[in-house]
C-alpha cells in the first residue's frame, strides 16, 4: 500500500517578504501532520514559492525527481502555468493536502545530451543561440536523416508544457500536456540559395531523437539555455534531444486544465 507523502520541502527565494508568506504555510503544513524538511533528498513533495521561474528552478535544483509532487505556489498577482495554487488562497491547498485520493498530473520532460556525454534535462525548453551579434550554422537530424542546415539566431526545442513560453513568443503551437512529444522552432533563420530551413515550426513524436551539430566554422560558440539557466560548457558540437522518461509530477485540481490554463493567460 502506498504510505502518505508528508515530507515537505519548501523552495523559496529566502527574501524577508517571501519568507514570511513561507512561514504561514510551514504553520498550515504541522497543523495537517506533514514533516518539513530542511534537505530535498529527504522530501516526497517539493513545493515552490514565487512564479513559474522559481518553478523551474525547484525542478532543476531538486533534480527533476519522479518520485516526488511538485507544486507551485504563486505570490505574483495571479496563477501561473506552474502555479496550481495562490499563496492567499489556504483553502485550496488543504483542500488539496488533505484529499487523499489526489490525482497526478504528468508533465514530459526533455533530455539533451552533449557530445555524447553529459546530459541534462528540461522541464520549459533547450535554447541554442548565438552569443554574439553574428549567425551561426548547425546541421539539423531527424533520427539519422539530415533535414536541413540552419542559419541564423538560434533554436528552441520545447516539451508541451513549455510551448506556452519561449515556444510561444516566436510562433510556435500550443501543444497539450497530454501529448508526448518536442517541438522545435527557429530563431530568425537566414533562408536564400545557400541555406534553406523549413521555416514553420515542427512537432516530433516523443519516439523520435533531434540532432544539432553545430558547425565550428567562425570560431565562435552559441550559448545553451535549459529553462531559465545557461550551460556553463560553451565548446559543444553536438546536441541530442529527445524526450526523456522522467515526467514531473503535479496536483490535479478541479476546474484548472491546461487549457483553462491557456484561455486563462491568454484570451
Ligand atoms: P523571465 O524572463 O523572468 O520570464 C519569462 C516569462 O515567462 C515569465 O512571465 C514567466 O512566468 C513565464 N513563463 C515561464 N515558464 C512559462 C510557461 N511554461 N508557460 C508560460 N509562461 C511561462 O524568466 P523565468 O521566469 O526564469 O522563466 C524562464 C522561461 O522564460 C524560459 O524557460 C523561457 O521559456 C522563457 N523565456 C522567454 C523569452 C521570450 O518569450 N522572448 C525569452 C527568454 C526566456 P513567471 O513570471 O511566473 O516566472
Ligand atoms: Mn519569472
Amino acid at each position: 500500500m502506498a504510505e502518505r507523502r508528508n515530507n515537505i520541502y519548501f523552495f523559496y527565494k529566502r527574501d524577508e517578504k517571501t519568507s514570511a508568506q513561507v512561514k504561514s504555510l510551514i504553520d498550515l503544513a504541522n497543523e495537517h501532520e506533514f514533516n518539513i524538511v530542511n534537505d530535498y533528498r529527504n522530501a516526497n513533495i517539493i513545493v515552490s514559492i514565487g512564479g513559474d521561474g522559481a518553478f523551474l528552478q525547484a525542478v532543476r535544483k531538486t533534480g527533476f525527481r519522479d518520485d516526488c509532487l511538485y507544486a507551485g505556489i504563486s505570490t505574483h498577482n495571479s496563477l501561473s502555468f506552474y502555479c496550481d495554487f495562490h499563496i492567499d488562497d489556504i483553502d485550496k491547498m488543504i483542500e488539496a493536502i488533505t484529499n487523499e485520493r489526489v490525482e497526478v498530473r504528468k508533465y514530459p520532460t526533455i533530455q539533451v545530451t552533449i557530445d555524447n556525454s553529459t546530459s541534462f534535462y528540461c522541464l520549459n525548453e533547450c535554447s541554442i543561440r548565438s552569443s554574439i551579434i553574428k549567425t551561426f550554422v548547425m546541421d539539423v537530424f531527424i533520427d539519422e536523416l539530415h533535414f536541413e542546415t540552419f542559419r541564423g539566431d538560434g533554436m528552441i526545442v520545447a516539451t508541451p508544457t513549455g510551448s506556452t513560453a519561449y515556444n510561444k513568443s516566436v510562433n510556435g503551437a500550443v501543444v497539450d500536456p497530454l501529448l508526448p512529444c518536442i517541438q522545435v522552432s527557429e530563431l530568425a533563420s537566414i533562408n536564400n540559395n545557400h541555406y534553406r530551413t523549413l521555416g514553420s515550426s515542427f512537432i516530433l513524436s516523443g519516439k523520435r531523437k533531434l540532432t544539432l551539430k553545430i558547425s565550428p566554422e567562425g570560431n565562435h560558440y552559441p550559448i545553451i539555455g535549459m529553462d531559465n539557466e545557461a550551460l556553463s560548457i560553451r565548446h559543444i558540437e553536438k546536441l541530442d534531444i529527445s524526450l526523456s522518461d522522467k515526467v514531473i509530477k503535479t496536483v490535479k485540481l478541479k476546474d484548472n486544465s491546461f487549457w483553462q490554463k491557456v484561455k486563462r493567460t491568454f484570451l
